[in-house]
């Protein structure tokens, strides 16, 4: 026990390319490794690794996976070599067990861009241990709550739980707004319900996000981008509080989420 807990994050990680670009999420993202200290170790919960059943990632020396298509050079030929975490992986693992959820160790699975990306402006030096754990998209909000209540202990250890994806994250508007543009109103409108409902502790109305938010569907075609958020508040014990909130593209909200 090393007598303090980091908060469980959420963050939107937007797109692959914000690594190289000037957005107030850049900015924000290169100052919260500062803000929240350095942790023992990092669990990742990623949208970008969907799985039957949750995977946590055992890996040694996690690869930098470069899981996009079509972006800059320069983003392929980056590299964050940081350690695994294989002790917090099966430690994780247990604890999944444990509460019932079914739990597969990867012994190979490496760091995609969900982990990455917000990594390398978080912790540039690459020298805190991370294990990477999945998002089921076909089991729910619910699933995922689970998954993080279930992994909360980890937080008293010095584990930070991080949790990747997007508040927003409809793709199919994606290249119709400047990369600083005005946020597309029905994205404006989805992104303050969630916060609301995030900082007046709405859980219920959070879990049934999909018939009870505003434009929910259209916001989440598909939900892996927001299930991580779930991960975060079920680790958490407390209303959540908004961090961070910007756009990019139009349609890509960026807030971020702290679960005390
Ligand atoms: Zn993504």
């Amino acid at each position: 026990m090393t007598g303090y807990s980091f908060p469980a994050i959420f963050v939107s990680h937007g797109s692959p390319a914000l690594i190289l670009e000037q957005a107030p999420a850049r900015d924000f993202l290169s100052g919260l490794g500062r803000a929240l200290g350095r942790p023992k170790a990092i669990l990742c919960a990623s949208a970008h690794w969907e799985t039957d059943e949750a995977a946590i990632s055992r890996a040694e020396r996690p690869e930098t996976i470069h899981d996009f298509f079509g972006f800059p050079k320069p983003l392929y030929e980056i590299r964050y070599p940081t350690p695994g975490a294989p002790d917090i992986a099966e430690a994780a693992s247990a604890l999944l067990r444990g509460a019932g959820l079914g739990a597969r160790l990867d012994p190979a699975r490496g760091l995609d861009h969900g982990a990455w990306a917000p990594l390398y402006l978080m912790y540039p030096d690459a020298t805190i241990p991370v294990a990477q754990v999945s998002v089921q998209p076909l089991q729910g909000a619910d699933h995922h709550l689970a998954i993080g209540r279930a992994l909360a202990p980890l937080r008293a250890d010095g584990v930070l739980v991080l949790a990747s994806g997007a508040a927003t994250h409809n793709l199919g508007d994606f290249g119709r707004y400047a990369l600083n543009a005005a946020p597309a109103p029905y994205a404006a409108e989805f992104d303050r319900w969630l916060k609301d409902a995030i900082e007046e502790g709405r859980r219920d109305d959070l879990v049934h996000y999909r018939g009870r938010a505003p434009g929910a569907e259209r916001n989440h075609p598909s939900e892996e981008h927001l299930l991580p958020l779930f991960v975060a508040l079920g680790a958490g014990t407390a209303k959540g509080r908004q961090i961070h909130a910007s756009f990019t593209y139009g349609v890509l909200s960026m807030a971020a989420y702290a679960f005390d």
